[in-house]
């Protein structure tokens, strides 16, 4: 019926991840349908998403906000249909007739739909790294379990995926790889004075100087959490221990990170800093398709630059370490803990420099536990933000 298209449920379509997709979407009608799009509170942008893609379904969370864009819909004489809550979100993501699953909603809302995708043996395309940070061994097993594929789309995994020797599968203990190098950039602060810190406001710290992304994580690319997160992420995807990725200081974000092999040899995925390229390669994989991503032009760039990563100015990235080297909930909790702090200084009701104490307190609070159930990790996540939700309201102004 689709002509070989393979049909993709973008979930957090109207996210910038999101939009990124259906832009690589538009360009490639030959190959792309659309079976839903998701979205929490974004009615208007979601309209004109559906107008434009004619999806089956679409998803909001609330009823009320459905029943508005149906009706919008309908006497726009568009033929979607608009279903509500985390359960439709579920359902979109394991439709029989979806081909692939871009999972990209932000912070933990992000994981139940990711897993029914699994569940499904999806290909996932995955954005969401809280989902790998919160579960990544029940995620990995439920992967395994049912033969789902899971592409990494956060442009550093992408970049090291694409180093990796062909016909790597998860476990890199025969290919030779020594090492990860997990490229960040540093962000908006990294030559900023430590004591001028407690005076950033949210909208400096989503002026990423490379990247245009998402409020929450332009916060956690200025706290450095972001690489934290992706430490995480990339020892799930990769089967390193933490010892085995290092965070690699990179201003220019032209090197999207590098595998060391045995040999001496360092191999880097490079391109001009723009997501569509890591969707899109994701999307087609494994062929090579066109992104609209401007070629990258080494002349014009000139320099390439790195630098260690101060632990002392980004103390985020040492909690995301600790946490990895607690394992169980820790990372479960070390994400709850950042999406409260992070969630309460974009309101106005945080300090910048006060985001790590509310973590760092939070992980102190949690005594180390197992995470072997689905629900162990949602208790951990619960407990943790009730903690970071009262230190927030001591430390906040
Ligand atoms: P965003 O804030 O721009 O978009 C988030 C999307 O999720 C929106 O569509 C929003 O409607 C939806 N959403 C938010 N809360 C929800 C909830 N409770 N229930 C259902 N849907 C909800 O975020 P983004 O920058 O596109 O990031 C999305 C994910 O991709 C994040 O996990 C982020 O870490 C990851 N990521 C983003 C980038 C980037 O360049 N933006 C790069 C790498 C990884
Ligand atoms: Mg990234």
């Amino acid at each position: 019926m689709n002509q070989g298209k393979k049909l993709v449920t973008v979930l957090g379509a109207t996210g910038s991840i999101g939009v990124s997709t259906l832009d690589v979407v538009a360009r490639h009608p030959d190959r792309f349908g659309v079976f839903a799009l998701t979205a929490h509170r974004q009615v208007d942008k979601l309209f004109e998403q559906c107008l434009t893609h004619r999806p089956a379904y679409a998803v909001l969370d609330k009823s009320a906000d459905a029943l508005d864009l149906q009706s919008r819909l309908d006497s726009a004489g568009c033929r979607t249909e608009v279903l509500a809550g985390a359960g439709a979100l579920a359902e979109v993501a394991s439709a029989p007739e979806v081909d692939l699953v871009m999972a990209a909603i932000v912070g933990a809302a992000g994981l139940e739909p990711s897993l029914a995708a699994a569940r499904a043996g999806k290909h996932i395309l995955l954005a969401n790294k809280e989902a790998l940070v919160m579960s990544g061994a029940l995620f990995m097993q439920e992967v395994a379990a049912t033969g789902a594929t899971l592409l990494p789309i956060d442009s550093e995994h992408n970049a090291i995926f694409q180093a990796l020797p062909a016909g790597f599968q998860r476990g890199l203990h025969d290919s030779g790889v020594t090492r990860i190098l997990l490229t960040a950039s540093g962000g908006p602060f990294r030559r900023k004075p430590l004591e001028e810190l407690a005076a950033v406001t949210p909208d400096m710290a989503c002026a990423h100087p490379n990247w245009v992304m998402g409020r929450k994580i332009s916060v956690d690319s200025a706290t450095m959490m972001n690489k934290g997160l992706e430490v995480i992420e990339a020892h799930w995807l990769f089967g390193l221990p933490s010892s085995g990725i290092e965070v690699v200081i990179h201003p220019q974000s032209v090197i999207h990170s590098m595998v060391s092999y045995l040999d001496g040899s360092v191999i880097a995925q490079l391109g001009n800093p723009d997501m569509r390229t890591p969707i899109a390669h994701a999307m087609a994989y494994p062929d090579r398709i066109d992104a609209g991503v401007r070629p990258l032009d080494l002349f014009e760039i000139a320099r390439l630059d790195f630098e260690r990563p101060d632990f002392a100015r980004f103390p985020c990235l040492a909690l995301a370490y600790r946490a990895l080297e607690e394992g169980g909930v820790a990372p479960a909790v070390l994400n709850a803990a950042n999406e409260v702090a992070v969630g309460c200084f974009l309101e106005g009701g945080l300090r910048f420099d006060r985001i790590s104490a509310v973590i760092a307190d939070t992980l102190d609070a949690i005594p180390p536990r197992a995470a072997d159930s689905l629900e162990l990790v949602f208790d951990a996540d619960r407990q943790a933000r009730e903690i970071a939700g009262s230190l927030v309201r001591e430390l906040g102004e």
